[in-house]
C-alpha cells in the first residue's frame, strides 16, 4: 500500500471544517486496500496574519514542497491588508504551478441549471489581467497591464489538451467529446490574445485526435448557458477562465460541490471553489462535498485513479440518494452527517 504524505493548509472560516471532513473520507481508502496518507497541518490565510503578521509563512510554504500533494481550505484574502502577505500568490509563485482545472459537471439528484454541462475550465493562474500590475496615471485614470507570455500559455494549453485526452481515455466515459476551446478577445486584445492563440495552436499540433476550436469570450458565455454540451475542455488566460469557471459552478451544482486543482510540473495543490462563507462557519453546516471532491482530483493527480472514481462516485451516491443533504442543497444536515455517509458509500463501494 502506497503513502501520500499531504500538506493540509486549512486556511480561515469554514476552511478547518472542510478540511477536517476531507482528511476522514481519504482515511476511509486505506480499509479497501487503497492508499493511506499522513498529514502535515500548516497555518495560512488571515487568521495566520492576525497571529503572525504574515499570511503565508516560509514554514508553511517549504512544508508544502515537502508533500507529495497539498489540500487547501479557504482562505479570507480579503481581510488580509498590502504587505500582509498574498497566500494565494505565494502558493503559485512557490509551487511553480501556472494553470489551474475547475471541473463543472451537473450531479444527478442535485437540481442544477443544466443538466448537461459536463466541462473543464483551464485557466492561466500567475499572468493576465490579473498580472497585479496596475498603476495611476493621474487623478482621474489608472490602468492595469494585461501580461501575456508565451511560456504560460505554452503550459496552460499543454495542460488543457492533457486534460481532454484524459478525458477521453478514461475506462468510463461520462462524455466524451476530445474538444478544446481557446477563448479570446482577438479583435480589441491584437497582442496578448494573438500570442495565447499562437501558442494553443503549436500545442494542438502534438495532439491530432483532440478537436481544437477557439470561441470570443463573450460568444462562449452565451454558449455554455445555452449550449453547454457542446464544451469539453475550455483553455482561457486567467480573468476570462475566472469568470468562466464561475458559469460553469453555477450552470452545474453550485458553490458546494465545485472543486478545483493548481498543476505545475512538479507541485500541485487543490482546494474548494468556494470562499471561507463566514455567515455559516463555526456552524458545523457547511457542504464539505467541494473539498471532498477536491481530495479527490488530488489523489487522481498522485496516479491513483481507482480511488478517485470510488471518491467521486461515494459522493454521488449520496447526493442521488438525496436522503442526507447539507442546507445549501435544501437540506439540514451537518457536515458530519454529509461526511459519514460519504464514508459509508464509499466504503460500501471499496468493500
Ligand atoms: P470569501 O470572502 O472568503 O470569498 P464569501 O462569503 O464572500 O467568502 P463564499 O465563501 O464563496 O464567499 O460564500 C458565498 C455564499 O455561499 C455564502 O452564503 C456561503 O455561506 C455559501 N457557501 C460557500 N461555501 C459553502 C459550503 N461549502 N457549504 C454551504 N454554503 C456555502
Amino acid at each position: 500500500m502506497t503513502t501520500y504524505s499531504i500538506c493540509v493548509l486549512p486556511g480561515d472560516g469554514i476552511g478547518p471544517e472542510v478540511t477536517d471532513c476531507a482528511r476522514q473520507v481519504l482515511n476511509t481508502l486505506a480499509s479497501g486496500a487503497g492508499p493511506s496518507f499522513t498529514y502535515d497541518t500548516h497555518p495560512a490565510g488571515h487568521g495566520t496574519f492576525l497571529s503572525d503578521g504574515h499570511a503565508m509563512p516560509e514554514t508553511s510554504l517549504d512544508a508544502a514542497k515537502a508533500a507529495d500533494a497539498v489540500l487547501l481550505g479557504a482562505m479570507d484574502v480579503a481581510q488580509i491588508p498590502p504587505g500582509g502577505g498574498d497566500p494565494l500568490g505565494d502558493m503559485r509563485k512557490g509551487l511553480e504551478v501556472g494553470a489551474s482545472i475547475r471541473p463543472s459537471r451537473a450531479i444527478a439528484g442535485v437540481a442544477s441549471p443544466s443538466d448537461d454541462i459536463d466541462c473543464v475550465v483551464v485557466r492561466e493562474v500567475t499572468e493576465g489581467l490579473y498580472s497585479r500590475i496596475e498603476y495611476q496615471v493621474d487623478a482621474d485614470a489608472a490602468c492595469a497591464v494585461r501580461v501575456i507570455t508565451r511560456a504560460a500559455s505554452t503550459k496552460t494549453a499543454r495542460l488543457a489538451f492533457e486534460q481532454a485526452t484524459a478525458r477521453q481515455n478514461a475506462p468510463n466515459p461520462t462524455h466524451i467529446k476530445g474538444r478544446v476551446t481557446a477563448v479570446h478577445k482577438i479583435g480589441v486584445l491584437k497582442l496578448t490574445d494573438g500570442l495565447f492563440l499562437e501558442a494553443a495552436e503549436t500545442v494542438a499540433r502534438d495532439y491530432p485526435d483532440i478537436e481544437f476550436e477557439t470561441r470570443n469570450i463573450d460568444a462562449c458565455a452565451m454558449e455554455m448557458v445555452r449550449e453547454p454540451e457542446h464544451f469539453d475542455v475550455i483553455l482561457a488566460t486567467n480573468a476570462f477562465g475566472d469568470i468562466l469557471s464561475d458559469i460553469g459552478a453555477g450552470l452545474a451544482a453550485g458553490l458546494g460541490l465545485a472543486s478545483s486543482g493548481c498543476i505545475g510540473e512538479r507541485w500541485a495543490y487543490f482546494e474548494p471553489v468556494h470562499g471561507t462563507a463566514p455567515d455559516i462557519a463555526g456552524k458545523g453546516v457547511a457542504n464539505p462535498c467541494a473539498t471532498i471532491l477536491s481530495a479527490a482530483m488530488m489523489v487522481r493527480h498522485l496516479g491513483e485513479t481507482a480511488s478517485a472514481d470510488s471518491i467521486e462516485g461515494a459522493v454521488a451516491d449520496v447526493l442521488a440518494a438525496g436522503d442526507v443533504r447539507t442546507g445549501d442543497l435544501g437540506g439540514n444536515a451537518t457536515s458530519a452527517e454529509m461526511t459519514d455517509a460519504i464514508i459509508a458509500a464509499l466504503q460500501a463501494r471499496i468493500g
